[in-house]
């Protein structure tokens, strides 16, 4: 078994870039967990699958589906679709579907099948409770929602996409609404994660602190 870091938290509090060049500082493998359930969501919106079809549909279709996160890129069967999963819509449905039992348990194997034998940060909802609660060391990411917005808009103005700053943040407080409420797996702090707050805060400056928490305690 490899060591494990766990990172946590709501959508826009910097997950996915701490955790990544986390792994890189690291030499560690970077899992981005949110990246799968995304991966999911695409593939039953391109299935025609909708929210209200029953475990029974959606267990066949992922069934006869591979999905995986392989050097920083998102496979579905075979095909590279880390861009395609990027889309506002994908990100809304990701977040619906992963309420569900079924898609739970499948990511579940995903995930843990892709720390076998390696040094991983993972990052996403669950990861510190869920599916590496014995991890080596646990962050719980946060930022105000006025700044999560922020950066949500921002990325998806990036990718040249028309949107407005009202809109991503009500996406960004609904998201988070139905991911810190839904049954299974629900977005909470681990007792044992430590709180880190990213807000106003440069990228390097949140490392260097993270990096100094592990190596205080190896
Ligand atoms: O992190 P990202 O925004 O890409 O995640 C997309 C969605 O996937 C989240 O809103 C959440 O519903 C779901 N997710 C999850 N458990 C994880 C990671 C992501 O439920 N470990």
């Amino acid at each position: 078994m490899g060591k494990v870091i766990a990172i946590d938290g709501p959508s826009g509090a910097g997950k996915s870039t701490i955790a990544r060049m986390l792994a890189e500082r690291l030499g560690f493998v970077y899992l981005d967990t949110g990246a799968l359930y995304r991966a999911v969501a695409l593939l039953f919106l391109r299935n025609g699958l909708r929210p209200e079809d029953d475990d029974a549909t959606l267990t066949s279709v992922l069934e006869s589906s591979e999905v995986r996160f392989d050097k920083g890129r998102c496979i579905l069967n075979g095909t590279d679709v880390s861009e395609d999963i990027r889309t506002p819509e994908v990100g809304h449905y990701s977040s619906v579907f992963s309420a569900r039992k079924v898609v739970r348990d499948f990511l579940l194997g995903v995930q843990r099948k892709a720390q076998a034998g390696s040094d991983i940060v993972a990052e996403g909802r669950d990861t510190t409770t869920v599916v590496f609660p014995r991890a080596e060391k646990k962050f719980y990411l946060d930022a105000s929602a006025e700044e999560r917005a922020e950066r949500r808009f921002l990325q998806l103005k990036e990718m040249g996409l028309d949107v407005t700053k009202q809109k991503a943040k009500s996406d960004v407080v609904e998201r988070d609404r139905r991911d810190r409420g839904r049954e299974i797996a629900p977005l909470v702090k681990a007792k044992d994660a430590i709180i880190i707050d990213t807000s106003n805060r440069g990228v390097e400056e949140i490392l260097e602190d993270i990096l100094g928490i592990i190596r205080s305690d190896p």
